[in-house]
């Protein structure tokens, strides 16, 4: 089979040919028909994610057709559509397992990170990763929501606001994209904040009630003028506008954030405490709640806007992504 992988950390990405490879019990092989390119693979390409050993093929936003089934998967069977995200698999024995938390298991494995990924024409994962990808989804559609997607849905629909709430989503991208429809599905009254005007009439075509521009008004200010956010969905890493975020939120308001990034931000504790303001992260889901993301995509015609790239073009659909160029997510076509 063919599949890009990253020989070091920091190496290129190179094509080879690989020998298929064979699941063990209670894991299944998966032909791959797409894979959606994720910021987060730039964990495996520069190594900045603890213990990944190489080289590794990224890729954690899978769509494709179980292709060889090992020792017992009930009820997954060859042929069946299969799709696997951030979530790989747990242990069954940390904390976060014995109380059923899969998430949040310590020894969490990660297609493309813990295993080889997407980024190829076969792979391999435990049964227990898998999501099943309705009809009505072509695998392209599916892979983003396997992560950029079940992130999003899955945060919002935990973040305590209810229909009728003022929800706003900050950034306008891979992630961004798909939290404004789920937002708008969810009967929020949503509000999309991205930087400059670009954005604006896609961002209301998407869903969003309200744009906010944050290079031209005060963000902080224009939420307040609305009744102050319930929620906001943090989806771009950018560390800077954290702080003035906070402003923005109701009483008992919460930042959640999705945009993973390593730089720390700046927030008074006087920002949080007369409203009962709180800020949390959001780890995605398990299979099951990527199941559910797929299935109220399909149900409520949210789907991603993407860009196809052939696997050979991997370097070039990560680059983009990379370069916040693509309109908005790379995904790679690798199989009809
Ligand atoms: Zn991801
Ligand atoms: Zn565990």
């Amino acid at each position: 089979m063919q599949q890009v992988r990253v020989k070091a950390a920091g190496a290129d990405f190179e094509l080879l040919e690989q020998p298929l490879p064979e699941p063990p019990p209670g894991s299944v092989r998966i032909k791959v028909q797409a894979c959606g390119i994720c910021h987060s693979d730039s964990f495996t390409k520069d190594g900045s994610y603890p213990g990944i050993v190489y080289p590794r093929a990224p890729g954690h936003e899978i769509a494709g057709v179980i292709d060889a089934v090992a020792g017992n998967c009930d009820p997954w069977k060859a042929g069946d559509r299969a799709g696997v995200g951030w979530y790989g698999g747990h242990c069954g024995r940390c904390a976060s397992c014995r109380r059923g938390d899969f998430i949040t298991c310590a020894r969490l494995q990660v297609p493309g990170i813990s295993y080889d990924g997407g980024y190829a024409q076969y792979v391999v994962v435990p049964a227990a990763a898998l999501a099943r990808i309705p009809a009505q989804l072509t695998a392209e559609e599916a892979a983003p929501i396997m992560c950029a997607g079940i992130t999003t849905f899955n945060a919002l629909r935990h973040s305590g606001a209810a229909p009728g709430d003022v929800v706003a989503v900050q950034g306008i991208g891979g992630l961004g994209h798909l939290g404004l429809q789920f937002a708008r599905k969810f009967a929020f009254h949503t509000v999309a904040i991205g930087r400059g005007g670009d954005k604006r009439d896609l961002a209301l075509k998407l869903g969003a009630h309200t744009y906010l521009d944050s290079a031209a008004r005060d963000v902080a200010r224009e939420l307040h003028a609305l009744g102050g956010a319930r929620t906001i969905l943090a989806t771009a890493p950018d560390a800077k506008s954290i702080g003035t975020l906070v402003d923005g939120l109701s009483v008992d308001g919460r930042l959640v954030i999705v945009g993973a990034s390593p730089d720390p931000f700046g927030v008074a504790s006087i920002q949080l405490i007369g409203g009962r303001k709180s800020i949390m992260g959001w780890p995605s889901g398990t299979a099951a709640d990527s199941e559910d993301a797929l299935k109220f995509a399909a149900a409520n015609a949210i789907r991603p806007m993407i860009e196809l790239f052939p696997l050979e073009r991997a370097a070039e659909g990560y680059n983009k992504m990379i370069s916040g160029k693509v309109r908005f997510r790379s995904v790679l076509k690798i199989a009809d």
